[in-house]
């Protein structure tokens, strides 16, 4: 049976009107399980009217109040933990630990959020002159938008909606039309945890919906995370309409692997951060940079055997499977034909899992592990995001070469290096020009109460993703100058006042 999703709009679940609407499949199987409303301009601005009438009463209700809120939602979290894992696996094929995974690192953003109290604390200068105090003040954006992809579609919503919204601002997400399952579900736990009607609104829908929200006026800000192309389109239109926007898009994340490291931890950290949610991650690992011929020949013997012993599977057939399907058949195409250009370009395949078929499971979007070696910086598997179970090792002579690679490609989201030499891990740390950097940890994703974000082609605008950041960007600074009449002088002042 095909369910028909919904919007939800001030508090519940509405239907489409356009007439539209994006299928959503299970990745396993490749059945149509459900279809997405995509939204129409009206629609978008019915959301934006009840969020805007709604939001100055929750900005009025005092933080402390706001952040219980996060704190009933977080034990709603964990009381539904399974039932959104499962729902979240069944849109978008991954494991379901990982799911619980997802669904656990925007729970730590909610937490995180709960402190709010503290940090929309503002800052006080008293006797700034005579009889004069300056202080500062953070007040939210009014209705605040984010836009958000379909490879964390727990994680990266909450990310969005918990600052948002603890900051005293409506928002609206526009959630991916791949697995819109979980952000309404999401928005209903925010409900009976005590959110007031219009302060959450999902919207689903496609680029109607997003443009709809890049130029309504009634919105103050975007937060958006997808792949670069659309990344760098929604910062130039949000911006050009005025509005505050932070996009994050694509990347390729590179792991030095030094000759003096251990090479065991080595191959095991590439083959988790290559393979696991398989590749579907901005903060996977695609790029394997051995240094030096010996720590190649060496690295790749211990990938090989780990890599074909992979255990690929849908959600349902138990904790030991290591990853599922990608996200659609075009998806499942696309990886497919980058791996064939990889051939045709001259790197080796050396693990080839073009050909992999999951017996019960003939039409869903499963790719079996693939690794190449000797992958130059010319082919278009070492240029593209590929976003799939596809792991590209480029061979450096020397660490100055490796650091360049890394250095020199267009993204930089995250970037790892392996190590027991604790002064060229220093000078990595200081020279890579990426925004999130790891020390034999290969997915360097900070936690909650760190910030979140690339540099490069992987971000457009400024200010992280949580962390203090997100307060920083969901807010607005009013910063109040006062004098009391004991300090003013008899006369008017016609010069800028200055400490002079
Ligand atoms: P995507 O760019 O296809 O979609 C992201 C959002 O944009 C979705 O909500 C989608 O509906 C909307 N969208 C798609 N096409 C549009 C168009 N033409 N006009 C306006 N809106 C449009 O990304 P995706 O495939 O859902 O997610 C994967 C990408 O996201 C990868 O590139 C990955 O690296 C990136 N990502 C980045 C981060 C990060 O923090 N840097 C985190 C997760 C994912």
């Amino acid at each position: 049976m095909v369910t028909e999703l919904t919007h939800w709009i001030d508090g519940k679940h509405v239907k489409g009107t356009s007439g539209r609407f994006a299928d959503v499949y299970n990745p396993a199987t490749g059945e149509v399980q459900a279809k997405a409303p995509l939204a129409t301009v009206e629609e978008i601005d019915a959301a934006v009217q009840s969020a805007k009438a709604a939001q100055p009463a929750w900005a009025a209700v005092n933080p402390q109040r706001r952040a219980r809120v996060l704190m009933k939602f977080v034990e709603l979290l964990h009381r539904d933990m399974d039932k959104l894992a499962e729902a979240l696996s069944r849109e978008h094929g991954k494991t379901l630990p990982d799911a619980k995974g997802d669904v656990i690192r925007g729970l730590e953003v909610a937490e995180f959020c709960i402190g709010a109290p503290h940090l929309l604390k503002g800052e006080f200068t008293d006797g700034a002159g005579p009889g004069i105090d300056i202080y500062s003040m953070r007040q939210p954006l009014g209705v605040a938008a984010g836009i958000t992809p379909f490879n964390f579609p727990a994680m990266i919503p909450m990310w969005k909606f918990c600052p948002a919204i603890v900051c005293g601002n409506a928002f609206i997400l526009k959630p991916s039309e791949r697995d819109p399952s979980v952000p309404l579900m999401l928005a209903e736990l925010m409900k009976e945890a005590g959110l007031p009607d219009g302060i959450l609104q999902v919207i689903n829908g496609d680029k109607v919906a997003v443009d709809a929200i890049l130029d309504h006026e009634d919105i103050g800000g975007v937060g958006f995370v997808g792949s670069t192309a659309i990344a760098h389109y929604v910062y130039s239109r949000g911006t050009a309409a005025g509005k505050r926007v932070q996009c994050f898009g694509g990347a390729k994340n590179h792991m030095i692997i030094m000759p003096d490291a251990d090479l065991d931890q080595a191959a095991d950290a590439l083959v988790g951060a290559g393979y696991g949610a398989a590749g579907e991650r901005c903060m996977a690992i695609s790029v394997a940079v051995p240094v030096g011929e010996k720590t190649a020949d060496l690295l790749i013997e211990k990938l090989i055997p780990k890599i074909e012993a992979l255990k690929v599977g849908p959600y349902t057939a138990g904790d030991d499977v290591d990853y599922g399907p990608v996200v659609t058949a075009a998806a499942r195409e696309k990886i497919l034909g980058l791996v064939d250009q990889g051939v045709k370009e001259g790197a080796t395949l050396a693990v080839d899992g073009r050909d992999f078929k999951m017996q019960g499971y003939e039409n869903g979007y499963f790719i079996g592990p693939c690794l190449f070696d000797n992958v130059t910086k010319d082919m278009s598997i070492y240029k593209e995001e590929i976003f799939g179970p596809v792991l590209s090792t480029v061979r450096a002579k020397t660490y100055e070469e490796a650091l360049s690679l890394a250095m020199d490609h267009e993204y930089g989201n995250g970037v790892a290096m392996f190590t027991r030499d604790g002064d060229a891990a220093r000078d990595f740390v200081n020279r890579i020009n990426v925004g999130m950097v790891g020390v034999n940890v290969p997915i360097p994703v900070p936690l909650a109460y760190h910030t979140f974000g690339g540099w490069k082609k992987s971000v457009f605008g400024d200010l992280n993703q949580h962390g203090p950041d997100a307060f920083r960007f969901y807010t607005r600074t009013k910063t109040v100058t006062s004098r009391w009449p004991s300090g003013v002088k008899e006369g008017a002042e016609f010069v800028i006042p200055t400490m002079a």
